[in-house]
């Protein structure tokens, strides 16, 4: 039954896993998502690829399509159509990027990929250039045990990407794709910021990633059209509708602003 609504939505990779294979982050959302939709007995994790085939410098290559929130809405809505259609008496709730539970962990147990020592997730087929959904489900239509997570080949080229040495610091307090969306920047951020090509997010230790080399492209069709290809003051101050429907909107124009004044001579 998954298959036939995967398929269609051309995501490929997805496992069901047991709710006890899961491992929570915020146990509070977690039960307010259940006193909304019942008690949840699995979820379906599932890759979203966004990569289109352009890397540019200035803008993370995830935030040059639409928001990926507005994607995991529109996809939401299908499966609720779906469900409702094959198995009224299911009810779910989708998630992508502030779900209760630990997304990576989760797509690591469901064996879509291997733990990269830049931090992310290694898929085969898409290399790191995807979003981690997850359906939470109150009934399991066929959820299978975890799998051990496995490492990646560890060639340490990510490492030496790295212009912040961010990559082997656990709390990431140099990582420019952190710094990037912060309000308030030490002089220290801002000079790193500075002297970097990013204004928005960074790519650099996923661009060096094998895994990355011959990725493929996404084929959902959300991520292949009304792309931003770099981050530019027409970008930051475009009409209000256009501007929320960017992943880079949420920190507001001012941050984006800042970004950007801070390459200027
Ligand atoms: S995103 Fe950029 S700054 Fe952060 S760890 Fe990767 S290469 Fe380093
Ligand atoms: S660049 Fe090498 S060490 Fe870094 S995540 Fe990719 S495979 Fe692992």
């Amino acid at each position: 039954m998954l298959k036939e609504f995967f398929d269609a939505e051309q995501i490929f990779c997805y496992r069901e896993l047991p709710v006890s294979a899961l491992s929570l982050w915020d146990e509070k959302k977690f039960r307010r998502m259940e006193e909304s939709i019942g008690k949840v007995e699995s979820a379906v994790i599932f890759l979203i690829p966004y990569f289109a085939g352009q890397r540019t410098t200035s803008l993370s290559v995830y935030a040059q399509p639409r928001d990926y929130h507005l994607y995991l809405r529109e996809l939401s809505a299908r499966f609720a159509d779906y469900l409702e259609k094959r198995a009224p008496h299911i009810r779910f709730c989708g998630f992508t990027d502030s779900s209760p539970i630990r997304e990576r962990e989760a797509a690591l147990a469901a064996g879509l990929g291997v733990q990269g020592e830049n931090g992310v997730v290694l898929n085969e087929r898409y290399g790191s250039w995807f979003f981690i959904g997850e359906f939470f489900l109150t009934e399991g239509i066929l959820p299978q045990e975890p799998v051990a997570a496995e490492a990646c080949m560890g060639c340490g080229a990510c490492l030496k990407a790295c212009p912040t040495g961010a990559v082997t610091d656990p709390q990431r307090t140099r990582c420019l794709s952190l710094i990037t969306q912060k309000k308030e920047l030490t002089p220290e951020e801002e000079a790193l910021l500075s002297a970097a090509t990013c204004k928005w997010g960074c790519d650099l230790c996923q661009l060096s990633c094998p895994y990355n080399e011959n990725a493929e492209e996404t084929p959902i069709p959300f991520f292949r059209e009304g792309h931003v290809r770099e981050l530019t003051e027409d970008a930051a101050l475009a009409p209000k509708g256009e501007f929320l429907t960017r992943a880079y909107s949420w920190r507001g124009r001012r941050v984006l602003l800042r970004n950007i004044e801070n390459k200027k001579d």
